[in-house]
């Protein structure tokens, strides 16, 4: 019997209450909006069921897939032969401990951490609000804006090893530096985070949380499906800044365009493929590193595809 059929079957056995979906097409996952169906997808909505779903599956020799909420995401068109996870949390994972900590569930929004650290006066996360994606994607990325980045606030995560063994890392364990933790081997699940902020006045914190929004609005075109900064930052260069300069400000392949408005973002303008965002991309990199010398890597994570 194929290995992720029988863990379908094994999993509806053992947790019935396990949210599970067959050949789920992960452009419904993705904020570029492109990618084709992955053949099981769970989403667990506590980590005993993540636990579960995970050593079951290591017990079959299946590798899963680990997805926050995809706007980091460039998927495979013809989509994935294997198991996804993806963990969900809701705002009941979301609690205040003591003056300045926060405990929050991985699978929530970012944006929803960040207002309710406002709404409790707690400043530190202003930096987060406009970043799209789930609180673990944010750890696992070292997420950043505006000079903040999740290093900062990030005091300890509880996750779950591929076999399912839970692990709590402090802070100083986490490996971070620029959009890189020591999640990034993805060998690891994050199920909930600490958060360490300090006080600060509500008015001031939401102040600033719109003055950055509106900083993004103005630059970032926000309006068309994409998955933000194609490329990382290459020491002593701004990406965006040499795509520009090379003249591919506009540039495009299939339904694969070098934004307009923010030279550093491919968006998808209502009908791209993950082959025209990897042509675009492969090409962009080629000639800026023609005119410059500079290699840009990219920052967005490719599922069952390479550039
Ligand atoms: C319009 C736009 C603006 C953006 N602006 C910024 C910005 O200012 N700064 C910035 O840093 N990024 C930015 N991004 C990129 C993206 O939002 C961040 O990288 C975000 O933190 C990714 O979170 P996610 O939940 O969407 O992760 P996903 O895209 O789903 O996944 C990203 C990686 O994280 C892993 N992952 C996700 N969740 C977990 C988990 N719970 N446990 C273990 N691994 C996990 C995945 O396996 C994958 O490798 C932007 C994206 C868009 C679309």
């Amino acid at each position: 019997m194929n290995s992720v059929f029988q863990l379908a079957e094994t999993l509806k056995k053992l947790c019935p209450q396990l949210e599970l979906r067959e050949n789920e097409p992960l452009s419904h996952h993705t904020s570029f909006r492109i990618g084709g169906p992955v053949t099981l997808m769970a989403l667990p909505k506590s980590k005993e069921e993540a636990a579960l779903a995970l050593r079951t599956a290591a017990n079959l020799g299946i590798d899963p897939i680990l997805l926050g909420r995809g706007s980091n995401l460039l998927v495979a068109d013809e989509g994935i032969e294997g198991f996804a996870l993806k963990y969900v949390s809701t705002l009941d994972s979301l609690q205040q401990e003591g003056p300045c900590e926060l405990v929050a569930g991985a699978g929530l929004a970012l944006a929803q951490v960040a207002v309710y650290a406002m709404e409790h006066a707690l400043s530190g996360l202003e930096f987060a609000h406009g970043i799209p994606g789930s609180l673990g994607g944010a750890v696992f990325m070292n997420a950043g804006a505006y000079d903040g980045e999740m290093a900062q606030v990030v005091s300890e995560v509880c996750c779950l090893t591929k076999q399912g063994e839970e692990e709590l890392l402090s802070a100083e364990q986490m490996g971070f530096s620029y959009r890189h933790s020591v999640f990034s081997d993805g060998s690891r699940l994050i199920v909930s985070v600490r958060l360490t902020l300090r006080e600060g006045k509500r008015e001031d914190i939401q102040a600033k949380m719109a003055e950055l929004m509106e900083r993004r609005r103005s630059k970032q075109p926000l309006e068309y499906p994409s998955a933000g900064s194609t490329f990382k930052r290459p020491t002593g260069y701004f990406a965006g800044t040499l795509i520009e300069q090379a003249g591919l400000k506009g540039a495009s392949i299939g339904g694969a365009q070098v934004s307009e408005k923010h030279a550093g973002f491919v968006i998808n303008t209502g009908s791209a493929t993950c082959e025209d965002v990897l042509r675009l991309m492969r090409s962009v990199r080629q000639i800026v590193q023609m005119d410059t010398g500079v290699i840009l890597e990219p920052e967005v994570q490719m599922i069952g595809c390479s550039l």
